[in-house]
């Protein structure tokens, strides 16, 4: 007996594997479908100043407009991109539609600093991510300054001898470098300190609880202490709460990015959002 309900239940696994592994492969053909149909698409979400209100900037958020399931966040196929080597093709294809969108919206008059896009690990730790955005800023004309790339602080402590070397590299380009995620990835103080970057981003998770939490209210303030002492500007990531964002201001922290100050949203009406905050 005990014989036969071993079998059985390897075979039941196995069965579940392989069912897996056929949404896998039929979500991966998909996807590559996608990239060639033009079901991707870029939002855009809002950054601003914590002192005066004023929005200075935008993070390019990718979405998936799939033909049957509607709009897919990136949690739900950025992984499998990463896995099937299809991220480079995306997040190129990104960068190129942030880029194309800052100069338009300057063009229209708009009064944004910079336009942030994130950067995956996987490309990160391979060699022609500068080159790549090389290109990118010579076709469409971008002045460097007004592109920031975010690269997570797991990825930048995955090898940071590397990662110094590759951020350098960008760094010479003229962009902004940020490091998302951060207080999640275990950075070494003595590394960080080197790193040519503009930017930390408190991690969301960090001002959940804010301002009541007195563990997230301690991180706030290191991270917040930690940026001004090397010179960086804070940003804290998912504020949803008015007295979220002043309570980091009073902290000291001097720019804001969440629900309470705009959602992701396409091109069109972030422009709206802007020309009001004006
Ligand atoms: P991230 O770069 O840390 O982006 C912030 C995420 O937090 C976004 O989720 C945003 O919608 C969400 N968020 C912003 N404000 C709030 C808030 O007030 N409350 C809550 N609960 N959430 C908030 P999203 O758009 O689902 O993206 C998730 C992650 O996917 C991003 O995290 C980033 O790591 C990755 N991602 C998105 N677009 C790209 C891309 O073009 N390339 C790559 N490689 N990764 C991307
Ligand atoms: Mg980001
Ligand atoms: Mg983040
Ligand atoms: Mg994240």
């Amino acid at each position: 007996r005990a014989k036969s309900s071993g079998r059985q239940t390897f075979s039941f696994y196995s069965q579940d594997m392989t069912t897996l592994a056929r949404q896998r492969v039929k979500l991966e053909a998909e996807l590559r479908q996608a990239l060639e149909q033009n079901q991707l698409r870029v939002y855009y979400q809002p950054i601003h100043r914590l002192d005066d209100g004023r929005m200075l900037g935008a993070e390019a958020l990718v979405r998936w407009q799939h033909p049957e399931r509607g709009l897919v966040p990136p949690g739900e196929f950025i992984p499998m991109a990463e896995d099937s080597g299809l991220i480079g093709a995306i997040d190129a294809w990104v960068l190129e539609q942030a880029c194309l969108q800052m100069c338009q919206w300057l063009q229209q008059g708009a009064q944004l600093e910079f336009v942030a896009v994130n950067v995956s690990s996987r490309l990160f730790s391979r060699g022609e991510l500068d080159l790549r955005v090389a290109r990118v800023l010579a076709q469409t004309g971008l002045d460097p300054a007004r592109l920031e790339l975010e690269v997570t602080e797991s990825a930048v402590m995955d090898d940071p001898d590397r990662a110094l070397e590759l951020l350098q590299h960008l760094r010479s380009l003229g962009v902004r470098l940020a490091i998302d995620d951060f207080g999640t990835g275990y950075s070494s103080l003595a590394r960080l300190k080197r790193l040519p970057v503009d930017k930390l981003k408190l991690d969301q998770s960090f001002v959940r609880g804010l301002p009541n939490d007195a563990e997230d209210a301690a991180i706030a303030r290191a991270v917040i202490t930690l940026g001004q002492s090397l010179g960086l500007r804070v940003l804290a990531e998912g504020i949803e709460q008015e007295e979220q964002a002043v309570f980091l201001r009073e902290l000291g922290c001097t720019l804001g990015q969440g629900y309470w100050f705009g959602r992701p949203q396409p091109a069109e009406q972030l422009l709206a959002t802007a020309a009001s905050a004006l």
